[in-house]
C-alpha cells in the first residue's frame, strides 16, 4: 500500500482538511483543493492509496453539501472501490455514510437503508463506536423519510448514549433534535417536546448557532401542531434573533414561514403576511420550490380568512404552480436516481473487469518471475559448467607446458653430449677414413644441431607463455638486427634461388628502438624463415622499415594504444599466401597450416613444417616490447601466389 513519502502524504491530508474547512464557505475552492489532493495522490509513486481514498471522500462530502447528490454518490462510490481494492477499512465506513445520505437525498430510500446497514456492520467489526452511532443516525433518518417514524426513534435511542459517551456535542444535539422530530411525527408530542428542549440545551453548548436554529424550528413546529402558538412564536423569535449574528438563508426561509404560521394562528394577520412574504422572497432567491409552495399556500389561506379573494387566488395559483414544479422536481429526482443507479452498476461492472485484469496481470508477473528465476539458475549452472571446463583446459595447458618443459630440459643435456662427441669424433677421424666417415659424423652433428634448435624454441616458448621473458632494454638499431638475420639466412635464400631485398638506405634512417636484441633477432629470423619456406623457389622477399609519428588506424587493437612514434618493419614475400580465416590462427601455439609438411629435410625447404611455434613466440616477444605483430594476405593460393606481408610495430626509444 503506497504511502510514498510522509511529507507528500501529509500535504495530501492537509489539502483535504482545508477542503473540509471550506466546504460550507467556499465550495468551489474546496473542490479545487480536493481535486488537487487526488491528483497528487494519484501521481505519487507508488500511488498514495490512502490519499486517493481520502480525497474522494472529501470530494463526495463537498458535493453532498452542495446538493449535487449524484456527483456526491459518484465520488464516494469511486472512493469505496479504491478503499476496497487497497483494503483500507476505516475510510470505507465514512464513505458508506456519504453514499447512504446521497441515496436518501436522491430519493432511493431502500438503497440508502441498505448502505446504512452495511456501515453499521462494518463499524461494529472495526469497533468504531462513533461511526456505528452515525450509521444508526443515517438509518433512523431514512426510516423517518419512509414514514417509519417509530423505527427511526428506536435507532436514535440506541445512538444517543454513544454520542454522549464520546462527548460528541454536535451529534448529541443533532440526535436529540432528530429524536424530537421523529417522535413528534410518531405522535408522541410530549416526549418530542422534552427531547426538543434537551436538544436546545445541547445546541447551546456548541460553537455555531445553526443547530440551535434547527432545534428551535423543530420546537416551533411541534408547538404549532400542539396548538401552542405562543410558545411556537417564542421559539421562532429566538431563532430569528440568532440569524442576526449568523446567516443561514435556508433556515431563515423556514423561520419566516413558521413565524407566518404562528402569527396566523394568533390571528395577527398583517404580521403573518409580512413574515410569509419575507419567506417567499428569500425562497425565490434560493430557488427553494418546497418552501415557495408551502409559503404561498399559507399566504393564500391568510388572505382567504381576510376574504381578500383576489390575492388569495393569486397565491393559490402560485401554490399550485410550485406544487406541480415540486412534483416534477421529485420525478426528476427519481429519474436521475435511476440513471445514477444504472451508472453505478456500470461502474461496478467496470471495477469487476478491472479486478479480473489485475488478477491476470499479477499472474503474468508471477509467471515471469518464476521464469526469470529459472533462467538465472540455468545461467549460473552454465557459468559453473563453463568455469569447470575452463579450469580443466587450464590444467591441460599446464600439463602440456610441464611436459614441454620437462622434455626440453631433459633433451638439452644428451643433445649437448651428442654435439660435443660428434665434434670430437669429426676431429679424430683418421685421414684414410675421412671420405667415408666425415659425412656420417657431420650428419650426426647437424641432427644434433636441429634438435638443439627445437629445444631452444620450446624453452623460449615456455618463457613467452609464462611471461618469464626478460627483455633487456638496450638501444637497438633495427637495421643492423635485420641485416644480421639476412646474412645468417643468406645461404638458405640462395639455395632456394630466392631474392632477399633489404632496404638498407631506409633502414639506416630509422630511429633506435629499445629492447632485447637477441630475442628480437629471433622474431625477424622466424618471420624471414617462414617467408623463405612458404615462397616457391625463385621468389622474392622484401624487407622495409618506416616511422609513424602517430598510430595508423589499421594497426590491430589500435584503440588500446601504443606509445608513439613507432617503427614499422614489413617482411613481404611472393609466396602461397594465407587464407583470411587463418590470418590470426597462425599465431597460435602448435598451429601448422595444412600446406606445411609434417617433416622436412631442411629448415628452409619449401613448405617445410616446423613445430608450429615460430609465430607464437614472435608475437609473444613483440608484445613483451609493447608492440604489435600481424599478417596480411590476399588469400591462400599455391598457383596464383598472392604472397603475405608480416608487420612488426615497435615503439621508438625515448
Ligand atoms: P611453423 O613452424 O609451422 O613454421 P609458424 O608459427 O612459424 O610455425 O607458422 C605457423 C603457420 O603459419 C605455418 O605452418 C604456415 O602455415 C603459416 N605461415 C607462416 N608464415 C607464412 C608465410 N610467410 N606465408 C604463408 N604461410 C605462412
Amino acid at each position: 500500500m503506497g504511502v510514498p513519502t510522509n511529507s507528500l502524504h501529509n500535504q495530501i491530508l492537509e489539502l483535504n482538511a482545508e477542503a473540509w474547512r471550506l466546504t460550507s464557505r467556499d465550495r468551489a475552492r474546496a473542490m479545487e483543493l480536493a481535486l488537487e489532493a487526488r491528483q497528487l495522490a494519484q501521481t505519487s509513486v507508488p500511488p498514495d492509496m490512502l490519499g486517493i481514498v481520502e480525497s474522494l471522500r472529501t470530494l463526495g462530502r463537498v458535493k453532498l453539501y452542495a446538493g449535487e447528490f449524484d456527483q456526491a454518490l459518484k465520488y464516494s462510490l469511486e472512493g469505496l472501490v479504491e478503499a476496497e481494492s487497497a483494503e483500507l477499512e476505516a475510510p470505507q465506513a465514512m464513505l458508506l455514510n456519504t453514499i447512504s445520505s446521497s441515496y436518501r437525498m436522491l430519493g432511493n430510500l431502500p438503497e440508502a437503508l441498505q448502505i446504512g446497514l452495511r456501515q453499521v456492520a462494518l463499524c461494529k467489526r472495526l469497533h468504531d463506536e462513533r461511526g456505528y452511532a452515525r450509521a444508526l443516525t443515517a438509518i433512523a433518518i431514512v426510516y423517518g423519510d419512509m414514514g417509519e417514524h417509530a423505527d427511526g426513534v428506536v435507532q436514535l435511542e440506541k445512538c444517543l448514549p454513544i454520542f454522549r459517551e464520546v462527548k460528541d456535542d454536535y451529534w448529541t444535539a443533532m440526535t436529540l433534535n432528530n429524536l424530537a422530530f421523529l417522535s413528534h411525527k410518531a405522535g408522541q408530542t410530549a416526549y418530542a417536546i422534552q427531547r426538543g428542549q434537551e436538544a436546545l440545551e445541547a445546541a447551546q453548548l456548541l460553537e455555531g448557532r445553526r443547530v440551535e436554529m434547527v432545534t428551535r424550528n423543530s420546537l416551533a413546529e411541534m408547538f404549532l401542531d400542539g396548538g401552542e402558538s405562543e410558545k411556537a412564536l417564542q421559539e421562532v423569535q429566538a431563532a430569528l434573533r440568532l440569524t442576526e449574528a449568523e446567516h443561514h438563508p435556508d433556515l431563515e426561509v423556514e423561520i419566516y414561514y413558521l413565524q407566518g404560521l404562528a402569527f396566523t394562528h394568533l390571528a395577527r394577520m398583517d404580521e403573518a403576511i409580512l413574515a410569509l412574504e419575507k419567506a417567499i422572497a428569500l425562497a425565490e432567491r434560493l430557488n427553494a420550490t418546497r418552501s415557495l409552495y408551502l409559503a404561498h399556500k399559507a399566504l393564500s389561506d391568510v388572505y382567504k380568512t381576510q376574504s381578500r379573494f383576489e390575492l388569495a387566488l393569486a397565491h393559490f395559483d402560485c401554490f399550485h404552480t410550485y406544487e406541480r414544479a415540486l412534483f416534477a422536481e421529485e420525478n426528476q429526482k427519481k429519474l436521475r436516481n435511476l440513471e445514477v443507479m444504472h451508472k453505478t452498476q456500470e461502474a461496478i461492472r467496470e471495477a469487476e473487469r478491472y479486478a479480473v485484469q489485475l488478477h491476470a496481470e499479477q499472474e503474468h508477473r508471477r509467471l515471469l518471475e518464476t521464469f526469470n528465476e529459472q533462467l538465472e539458475q540455468e545461467v549460473s549452472r552454465q557459468t559453473e559448467d563453463l568455469r569447470r571446463a575452463y579450469e580443466k583446459l587450464e590444467r591441460l595447458d599446464k600439463t602440456k607446458s610441464d611436459f614441454i618443459s620437462v622434455t626440453a630440459h631433459e633433451l638439452r643435456t644428451p643433445v649437448t653430449v651428442i654435439s660435443g662427441f660428434s665434434q670430437m669424433l669429426k676431429n679424430s677421424v683418421p685421414a684414410d677414413l675421412q671420405p667415408t666417415l666425415k659425412p656420417m659424423v657431420e650428419g650426426i652433428r647437424n641432427g644434433a644441431d636441429r634438435i638443439n634448435d627445437v629445444v631452444k624454441t620450446m624453452l623460449l616458448m615456455l618463457k613467452v607463455d609464462t611471461h618469464a621473458l626478460n627483455v633487456l632494454p638496450e638501444p637497438i638499431n633495427l637495421g643492423s638486427v635485420l641485416s644480421e638475420c639476412a646474412i645468417n639466412l643468406y645461404t638458405d635464400v640462395q639455395q632456394r634461388k630466392q631474392k632477399l631485398a633489404l632496404d638498407y638506405a631506409g633502414m639506416n634512417t630509422l630511429p633506435e628502438i629499445q629492447g632485447d636484441r637477441d630475442v628480437l633477432a629471433v622474431v625477424f629470423s622466424n618471420i624471414i624463415v617462414n617467408a623463405i619456406k612458404y615462397t616457391p623457389d625463385g621468389g622474392q622477399i622484401t624487407i622495409k622499415g618506416v616511422v609513424h609519428p602517430t598510430l595508423p588506424a589499421r594497426v590491430p587493437r589500435a584503440e588500446e594504444g601504443i606509445r608513439v612514434p613507432v617503427v614499422e618493419i614489413t617482411i613481404q614475400d611472393t609466396g602461397i599466401g594465407i587464407a583470411p580465416e587463418n590470418l590470426e590462427v597462425i599465431f597460435e601455439k602448435f598451429y601448422r597450416g595444412e600446406s606445411a609438411m609434417l617433416h622436412s629435410s631442411g629448415k628452409t625447404s619449401f613448405k617445410g613444417g616446423g613445430p608450429g611455434l615460430g609465430l607464437a613466440i614472435a608475437r609473444g616477444i613483440v608484445e613483451a616490447h609493447h608492440g604489435r605483430l600481424w599478417a596480411e594476405s590476399a588469400g591462400y593460393d599455391e598457383v596464383g601466389l598472392p604472397g603475405s606481408v608480416f608487420h612488426v610495430l615497435l615503439p621508438v626509444r625515448q
